[in-house]
């Protein structure tokens, strides 16, 4: 029986061959998804100022309750220019600066204007008033070197007043797929011919992987021609080939890498889909070729490519994120190989339950896309348990 190389180990094969790449500044409005290269601190305190949480009138809470004179008012943007003394009232907005002397603020809702004067109710020093640096104070860390930027953190960067940031340089990468048989969708088919699916999907998630495809080729099954295509891959920072990674004379992808020089790190893991997978190098160029089939090219995507692009962004925790779920019915081992069953989560008693979906084979990928999990079912006899404890991917 021959012994492949494990999921893990393979995917630390990956890992130690990457080189971080290096930083650009990058416009907040255009860092969703982006790694920090630096930590970054707050250049001010939030909120900047001491300011209202509510609408209402700004006084000094001893002197709460009681009948209190209206002097001028602090609006959003346009602090009074005078404080507020004892016996004194100032209107005040949310978001407003609380003028000096005044100590908390009562909401409108517990006042009555009367004359020139409001009737206030009993409040509390400090009572709706959020505190300068309440949040974060200039100089505290808002998001360490490393983070992808979620939209939650690039408004908390914009919040504390940030234009640019220094991220890690996108993964330059060139796509390609092979096969003598691919269609572009949009053109018919000829007979025996089918529609090459795999450079949409993987261009989807090397975007979402925050890469840019900046070579994007495919190439029929032709010594010459694959050569050709593979050597302006090698170019960037990663080349992605799908397909002709198997063992049939039409599988010439990994004699043309070796051809070109590119030293093949692995070739074949005991996963299934995907097993065919190769991971080679040429000087800092990573280069991953899939195989053909578009659930296995998927697979190979999350388990080995994703991983790779966040580490050369500098994620230090660049996955695959299993997460815990259960699977919902039995599911059959295979002896030699983990599998990635593709399942629907769903919630039960507070736990992820994964249904498989109907159809396993590596070439179905209008099944596999009525999925929304890939679960990790490690290899053995006979079935695993309903219920029994796995990790799961999530798209
Ligand atoms: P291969 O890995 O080249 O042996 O291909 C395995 C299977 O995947 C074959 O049935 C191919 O026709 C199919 N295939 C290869 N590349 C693609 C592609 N880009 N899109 C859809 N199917 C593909
Ligand atoms: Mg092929």
């Amino acid at each position: 029986m021959e012994s492949l190389l494990g999921i893990e180990e393979a995917r630390a094969l990956v890992l130690e061959r990457v080189q971080p790449l290096g930083a650009e500044s990058v416009r907040l409005s255009a860092a969703a998804g982006r790694v920090l290269a630096r930590a970054v601190a707050a250049p001010v305190d939030l909120p900047p100022f001491d300011s209202s949480a509510m609408d209402g009138f700004a006084l000094r809470a001893a002197d709460t309750p009681g009948r209190l004179a209206v002097v001028a008012q602090s609006a959003a943007g346009r602090p009074a220019a005078t404080g507020v003394g004892a016996g004194e009232a100032a209107p005040i907005s949310t978001g407003a600066v609380v003028p000096g002397g005044a100590d908390a603020v009562i909401p409108v809702e517990q006042t009555k204007s009367d004359g020139g004067a409001v009737v206030v109710e009993a409040v509390a020093k400090g009572d709706n008033i959020r505190p300068r640096g309440g949040d974060i104070r200039a100089g505290d860390v808002v998001a360490e070197a490393g983070t992808r930027l979620s939209s939650w953190l690039i408004g908390a960067l914009a919040a504390v007043g940030l234009a640019e940031i220094e991220c890690a340089r996108r993964p330059r990468v060139a796509l390609l797929a092979t096969g003598t048989e691919l269609r572009r969708p949009g053109e018919p088919l000829g007979p025996g011919e089918i529609y090459e699916a795999n450079s949409v999907l993987l261009g989807a998630q090397l975007g979402e992987a925050g890469a840019e495809v900046e070579g994007l080729d495919q190439v029929a099954d032709d010594e010459e021609a694959t050569r050709i295509a593979l050597e302006r891959g090698l170019d960037l920072d990663v080349l992605v080939t799908s397909g002709g990674v198997s063992v049939g004379p039409h599988d010439l992808v990994r004699r043309a890498l070796a051809e070109l020089g590119v030293e093949e790190v692995f070739w074949r893991v005991a996963v299934r889909p995907g097993k065919p997978v190769v991971f080679g190098v040429r000087g800092r160029t990573l280069v991953f070729g899939l195989p053909g089939n578009p659930v296995s090219s998927l697979v190979g995507f999350e388990l080995f490519v994703r991983p790779a692009l966040l580490a050369l962004q500098g994620d230090p925790d660049p996955g695959p994120g299993w997460l815990p779920g259960r699977p919902g019915a039995p599911v059959r081992r295979n002896r030699e190989r983990d599998q990635l069953v593709r399942a629907r989560r769903r919630v039960e008693d507070d736990a992820v339950v994964l249904d498989p979906v109907a159809g396993d084979e590596s070439h179905m990928i209008a099944r596999a896309a009525r999925a929304d999990a890939l679960v990790l079912v490690a290899r053995g006899g006979g079935e695993l348990p309903a219920g029994s404890p796995v990790g799961y991917l999530t798209r």
